[in-house]
């Protein structure tokens, strides 16, 4: 028999994805051959991002990274930057609502930036399209989906049999267990509006019904068929956005394209809390990205975010920071003090195990197993040009997963962004030994348990205090 070198046939699986509208794990069928559409509900601008807000970016550039591998992907995300939120910010600060969409525009790409998170290939603002959703608007009355009353335009939910089955609601069920009291302009309660009007000192734009501005669910339905067209093959978001945002975005969309698909596939992701309670601002445990990235490395977070399953909820604690710190440590570990040959690295593919995982509806947490068990092979192997391949195969995942773009030394050396530095870590010490030498012996244990808080272990000895980070 002879030998064959060959790589074991692998059997190309197709995408899995979750699609919420079906309600199960589906082959992943784009519309078009060789072409993906993707869109993402993006920010809202009148704040920083928080850590929640931060889960749908960084796992759907995940998925935007997978898919890239196999078709031509159009990723759209877009700003939402007229709102009812972002005017009352302006009226509390006192800022012009151009200047508080354009300071957080930018923080948003900064903050994602920070965490990994690749630009998407259109970034639609919902001002720039106002045109496009009047006559979306237009067409929705034209076909009898949509009635004027006082200046506000409504979509009539009745004239839409489908409506319900995203979120699986019931419409009768939902009549009937109605308390929402009926804005005089309304036919029905849950009619939902897609214009109206504006005061003068609000934002506003002329329209055939007057001088007004946009329903949120609107801006999506027309930046998405602007862009991406009519039928689109990924709508993903947050899980709370199942209803109404999305409902009712089908609703329009459908309706105004006489009944065509608007999305092949629904994805959702699942909630993130902190320490098991429900972030709120009025609990004061809001955690803003901005703030997290000054003393966490942003790599510690995206993996942080990408370790639990995405449509699984998320608890974020110290343990969750800790714990992704430490994945981080012996993924760098394994690839410290190797060098990776140019013809590894031209060659070096991602394990297909690890594409496997991933392409089964965004399996993350075996991912990283798989990703482990990479690191693991290379921490026994015992030749170079074995240790070469490998770690080039290391870093083909890291670029799939948006890890391990640091040097290692880097990173065991804290010159990471977010990491404390050698320089802040002596400082510590040497703070601790002066509280110390001065009998405040509290404050040295304080300092103590800070570093060991952050990954720093310190041991006293006869030439001093010595210190390593924690593995
Ligand atoms: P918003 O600006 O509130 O529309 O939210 C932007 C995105 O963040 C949406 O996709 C939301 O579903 C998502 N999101 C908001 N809060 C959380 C959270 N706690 N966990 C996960 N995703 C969230
Ligand atoms: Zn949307």
């Amino acid at each position: 028999m002879i030998a064959s070198f060959e790589r074991p046939n692998h059997v190309f699986m197709s995408i899995q994805l979750h699609d919420t509208l079906q309600g199960r794990k589906v082959p992943f069928k784009p519309l078009k051959k060789g072409e993906v559409t993707m869109y993402l509900c993006g920010p809202t601008v009148y704040n920083y991002a928080h850590i929640g807000n931060a889960r749908p970016a960084v796992v759907f550039d995940l998925l935007a990274r997978l898919l890239r591998r196999s078709y031509k992907l159009t990723f759209a995300r877009n700003i939402t930057d007229v709102d009812d939120k972002i005017n009352a910010a302006s009226v509390e600060t006192g800022k012009p609502i151009d200047e508080i969409t354009a300071q957080f525009i930018t923080a948003y790409n900064d903050d994602m930036g920070a965490l990994g998170v690749l630009p998407p290939d259109v970034e639609p603002r919902a001002t720039q399209h106002i045109a496009e959703m009047i006559a979306m608007i237009e067409a929705l009355i034209a076909k009898g989906h949509a009635y004027e009353a006082e200046g506000h335009v409504l979509f009539d939910v009745s004239s839409d049999p489908e409506y319900g089955a995203l979120s699986k609601r019931d419409l009768r069920e939902m009549i009937a267990g109605s308390r929402v009291e009926v804005a005089p302009y309304k036919k029905a309660a849950h009619d939902f509006v897609l214009w109206k009007p504006s005061t003068p000192e609000l934002p506003g734009w002329d329209s055939p019904w007057g001088r007004g501005r946009p329903g949120w669910h609107i801006e999506c339905s027309a930046m998405a068929r602007k862009h991406l067209g009519e039928t689109i093959d990924i709508h993903a978001g947050g899980q709370d956005l199942v209803f109404p945002h999305h409902e009712n975005e089908l609703a329009q969309s459908s309706c105004a394209h006489d009944g065509a698909p608007f999305a092949r596939h629904w994805l959702h992701n699942g909630f993130l809390s902190i320490d098991h309670t429900k972030m709120s601002k009025s609990l004061g445990n809001v955690l803003l990205v901005h703030d997290l990235i000054k003393t966490i490395p942003g790599e510690v977070i995206r993996l942080a975010l990408l370790s639990a399953h995405y449509r699984q909820p998320l608890d974020w604690s110290e343990e969750t920071i800790e714990s992704a710190r430490k994945m981080l440590d012996r993924l760098y570990g394994a690839v410290q003090g190797i060098e990776v040959s140019a013809a590894d690295r031209e060659a070096a593919e991602v394990p297909e195990a690890l594409i496997a995982a991933l392409e089964d509806d965004l399996n993350t947490p075996k991912a990283l197993a798989e990703f482990f068990g990479l690191a693991r092979e290379l921490n026994k192997a015992r030749n170079d040009a074995e240790k070469s391949a490998l770690a080039a195969q290391m870093y083909a995942s890291g670029e799939l997963m948006g890890l391990l773009g640091n040097d290692p030394d880097d990173w065991f050396a804290g010159h990471v962004k977010g990491e404390l530095s050698v320089e802040d870590i002596e400082a510590l010490i040497d703070k601790r030994n002066a509280a110390k030498s001065a009998g405040d012996y509290a404050k040295a244990d304080a300092i103590r348990d800070q570093l060991s808080k952050d990954g720093i272990t310190i041991q006293d000895g006869r030439d001093g205090t010595s210190w390593r980070r924690s593995t």
